[in-house]
């Protein structure tokens, strides 16, 4: 075996710079060897083998293996069970310490406390660092120490704890030498994998500050590019939040209390991990969903006859990404005129979005049907025709999406929208009355 070395896992932050786990690495180590386990319990749950997102993985890996290798290191790869493969590392490579950011999902949280036990029989070091938040777990909390679950209070407190180290850059590349010099070391194929390229472009890592100073009016119109469609550099960290957060101080308060909103659902699964299957309200696990599979299936297509719902999933379905403001129509309206179980969406767009995010998904989809924190409430009820008028009133976006718009080719809606609205309304104030549900 060679000499010792510490190593820095790369998990969501595909990136070289503005790293803390890594730049405490170089700073407190010697011989720092950057990591990236392709863990097949993730993989293998993977129906669609042309799954842009490890596309993107892969593509960003490939790039960060060419950062390293030009300071004389490299990236080592693995691919299995994440614990297998540190009893694989450490068989391989004597190992003084390992550092990591942190990651606040159930089964990570799961897997890294089985990583650190094991570690931890061997005596070597597990450091986790906050690097994918600003402000994660407990750290803005109410006065009496409980979590937050009505976001203005958060934000009011995350902002007010706010202080320039938390934003502070964590530099790495002028420590660069500190990594572990190796010669080149192995490189999956996106094949080796089990995958093939998806053939949808990636949004760009950067967006304009034109378009964050205007955010706060062109957000809400599907038709614009104005919003920064960073979401799937965030998920991975292809990009900082730190360095956004600089940004958005400097820019527009609106957008940073959307990054925000982030930090928000993030701590809000932290701390009540049960929400990834259950209502956070739980009388709502009491509703009488119809579950038409039917509708369910011409939701997931752009089929309702509903237009700005159609438009949506057209816009989901081929590119992965879709706008906020659709995002909310199309899970009101799967959930509220379709009585669908927030669950069935929830799952589609952890198939589709390539910004999935655990925490924003859930914590979207309950806000959307009601269920959640800070929720719309359930009767509340979004008009999809209102909506396509007050936010695409010439049917620019729709038209778009939809080019049968406006002959007989275009389904006539699936459900009247009079009819659902006091279907649904009846049906949760059933679900929702703690005398009569079972
Ligand atoms: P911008 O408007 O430019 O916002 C900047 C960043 O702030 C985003 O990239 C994102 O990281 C964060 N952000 C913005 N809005 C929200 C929000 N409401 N909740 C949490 N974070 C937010 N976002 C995801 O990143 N992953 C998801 O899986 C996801 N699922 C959603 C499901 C539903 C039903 C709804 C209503 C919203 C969901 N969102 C999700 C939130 C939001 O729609 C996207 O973050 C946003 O549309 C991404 O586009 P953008 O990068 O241009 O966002």
């Amino acid at each position: 075996m060679s000499s010792s070395i510490s190593i820095f896992w790369h998990r969501r932050d595909l990136r070289t710079e503005d790293l803390r786990p890594l730049s405490e690495a170089l700073q407190k180590e010697k011989n720092v060897l950057p990591l990236f386990i392709f863990d097949t319990n993730i993989l293998n749950r993977l129906e669609n083998k042309k799954d842009a997102r490890v596309e993107f993985i892969h593509r960003k890996l490939k790039e960060i293996k060419t950062t390293y290798q030009e300071h004389g290191s490299d990236l080592l790869i693995k691919i299995g069970e994440p614990l297998k493969i540190w009893k694989e590392i450490l068989n391989e490579y004597k190992v003084e310490a390992v550092y990591a950011g942190r990651d606040y999902e159930p089964y990570a949280l799961e897997r890294d406390k089985a990583v650190y036990e094991f570690l931890q029989t061997k005596n070597i070091r597990f450091y986790g660092f906050r690097d994918h938040v600003i402000f994660e777990k407990s750290d803005i909390v109410k006065d009496d120490g409980k979590p937050y679950t009505v976001f203005t209070p958060y934000s009011k407190k995350w902002k007010s704890k706010l202080q320039d180290s938390d934003l502070a850059l964590q530099s790495c590349t002028p420590h660069f030498k500190k990594l572990y010099s190796t010669s080149p070391l192995y490189f999956p194929s996106l094949k080796e994998l089990g995958f093939e390229e998806a053939g949808i472009p990636f949004p760009e890592e950067k967006c304009s500050d034109e378009i964050i100073k205007k955010y706060h009016e062109t957000r809400d119109i599907p038709s614009l590019h104005g919003t920064s469609r960073l979401s799937l550099h965030l998920r991975f960290g292809t990009i900082s939040v730190r360095q956004l957060t600089r940004a958005a101080l400097k820019l527009n308060e609106k957008y940073l209390n959307e990054l925000i909103w982030r930090e928000f659902y993030q701590m809000i699964l932290y701390h009540f991990p049960h929400t990834i299957e259950k209502s956070f309200k739980p009388a709502f696990d009491n509703i009488q969903w119809e579950n038409n599979e039917a509708h369910f299936e011409a939701w997931c297509q752009g089929k309702t006859g509903y237009p700005l719902v159609d438009a949506g999933m057209r816009e989901l379905n081929a590119t992965g990404w879709m706008h906020n403001r659709t995002r909310m129509v199309v899970a009101s309206f799967l959930t509220k005129h379709l009585l669908i179980d927030w669950r069935w969406g929830e799952a589609y767009f952890k198939e589709k979005l390539l910004d999935y995010e655990c925490a924003s998904n859930i914590g979207g989809w309950q806000w959307a049907c009601g269920s959640g924190t800070d929720a719309a409430p359930y009767f509340r009820v979004f008009n999809p025709t209102t909506q396509q008028e007050n936010f695409d009133p010439d049917k620019i976006y729709i038209k778009k999406w939809i080019p049968e718009y406006g002959t007989k080719k275009y389904p006539d809606p699936i459900i009247d929208h009079t009819f659902a609205r006091d279907r649904i309304l009846k049906r949760f104030k059933f679900a929702l009355d703690e005398k009569k549900a079972v």
